[in-house]
This record gives structure tokens, sequence and C-alpha cells, in this order.
């Protein structure tokens, strides 16, 4: 199937059309699909989990939509909510911006951490959310990832990060930069302590963020169609001086070779999270048994 482009101008239209499609229709009851335009009902597109029933796509999941998509029926507890992101630098508009993202997505910063229950399992799970200003990393994500991780060490649990991002918040310059070795350092320390480490591609998987906590996994799932890579479709034309596949920074290509473990769609998530967690407690069973 095609993938539904994300940047461009081609993009931008369509993005425009379904829009303006979606406008035109009856105000909550019914969504038309961006990518094969069935019209579908609101109601059933939620019990699908946001996936096209004709086509395949997979709409943007919010970060708490996620959560709950995962856990056992509401067994979550949110970690570090009391982190608030500063204007470091004294950017101008920043605290404007932020204050845009908050109203627009009810989110105080582009991730969610916490405890959750995963078939009767516990397990640390950070969820970036694109909604919220493209799931940019700058400090308060960067921290959230951290502290998770040194929680999970501390209490012996495996870590599941969900990731959507379009990088470094660059906004936050340096600061926001040095976000990627501390989260990519606080993946070393979970490696060391043999904590098992899952990561989930759920959206545009791009640049800061993919080059350091979302390429670091002990196991990398992926859902279908997004777009994976270190830069944006308009970027990657411009400093394009080789030929290269029209889909090779596309979830697919990333699988083909050896950047993805495995390609799953959203139905089937949950069953293969349970999968691998029994996986690598069997394993660590195993291991103290040899020892
Ligand atoms: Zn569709």
């Amino acid at each position: 199937m095609t993938p539904a482009p994300w940047f461009g101008r081609k993009a931008k239209a369509a993005r425009k059309t379904a829009r303006q499609s979606v406008d035109a229709l009856p105000d909550g009851l019914w969504t038309k699909c961006p990518k094969c335009g069935e019209i579908l009902f609101n109601k059933e597109l939620q019990k699908n989990l946001r996936v096209c029933s004709k086509c395949g796509y997979h709409y943007i999941l919010g970060a708490r939509e996620r959560i709950a998509s995962i856990v056992d029926d509401g067994a979550f507890e949110e970690m570090d909510a009391n982190l608030v992101t500063v204007n470091i630098l004294g950017f101008e508009e920043y605290d404007d911006k932020l204050a845009k993202w908050r109203q627009r997505t009810g989110m105080d910063e582009a991730i969610v951490t916490g405890i959750g229950e995963i078939d009767g399992r516990t397990v640390v799970i950070g969820v970036l959310d694109f909604h919220f200003w493209a799931g940019t990393m700058g400090g308060v994500v960067g921290e959230r990832v951290v502290r998770a991780m040194e929680y999970a060490i501390k209490n012996d649990l495996p870590v599941i990060m969900f990731i959507a991002s379009g990088g470094i918040r660059v906004t936050e310059g340096l600061p926001g930069l040095m976000q990627m070795a501390k989260t990519s350092a606080a993946c070393a320390k979970l490696h060391e302590a043999g904590i098992p480490y899952i990561v989930v591609l759920t959206d545009n998987s791009l640049a800061g963020v993919l080059a350091s906590y979302g390429s670091l996994g002990d196991f990398t799932i992926s859902e279908p169609g997004l777009l994976t890579g270190l830069t944006a479709d308009r970027v990657a034309k411009q400093a394009q001086v080789v030929n290269v596949p029209d889909n090779f920074r596309r979830a697919e290509f990333a699988l083909e070779h050896g950047h993805i473990d495995r390609i799953v769609a959203r139905k089937e998530l949950k069953s293969t999270l349970i999968k691998l967690l029994e996986f690598c407690r069997n394993r660590e069973e195993d291991e103290e048994d040899a020892a």
C-alpha cells in the first residue's frame, strides 16, 4: 500500500482537502479517511483504535489514547507530572508557543511517562504525543525519559517507549540537543542493568529522538507506513546527492534494512508486546537457572 505523504506541498494540499472534507461532514459523527476517502462512523473508528476499516490507514493516537489502548483497564500511574518546561534561553515567543500547544492538546508537554500494567505485568512506559509540538524533545521530555528509565533500573522493570517525534525542539537550543546524549546514556545504563527495553515507533519518528533513545531498544517495533529517518522529506530531497527509492524513509524500508525488527498493526500491538515481555521474562529465568 502507498503510505499517505506527510511533508511537502502535495501533502499539505492533501491534508487541507482532507480537513475540508471532514469539515463538510456532520459534526462529531463521521470522519473521512484521508487515504482512501471512506466515510467512517466515529464510534466505529474509535472502537477500531483509530484505524480505517477499509484501507488500514492508522490515524495518529494521542498519548492518553495510546496508553488506554495498551495498559490493562486504566492500570496506569503517571510519573513526574510536576516537571515544568522553562524558557531557559529566553527564546522570543517560546512561552506563547508552549501555551498554544498546551491549550490545543490539554497536555503540559510532549510526553507522558508512568508505570502501567500490561497483561498483569508491571512496566515503565513513556509515550510521545505528536499533537504536542510534533512530539519534539526539550528538557522536560528528556528528563522524564531519563527518570522513567532510572525508576525501571531501581525497580527491575521493563521499559517501553512509544516514539512519535519530529526531533529536538530547536527553540531550546543546545540544552535541547543535550537531551540526546542524556537519554542515550540512560539507555546504556538500562543495558548494563539487563533491563529489557522495547521501542515502538507510532508515527513520524525522526531526527534527534530517533538518533538517541528511539534507536537504542533491544527490540524496535513500528506501526505500518510511518516516516522514519533523520530528516523530513523536503530536507532530505534538498540534501539528496544519490538516487534512493521513494520509500527509503518509510518503516517498511527500515524493516528490510534491519533498523526495525517488526512492523505490527495497531490491533496486534498489545498482544505482540505481551509476547515480547513474556519472552524477556523467560530468558531472565533461564539465565538465573544457568547461573
Ligand atoms: Zn481508509
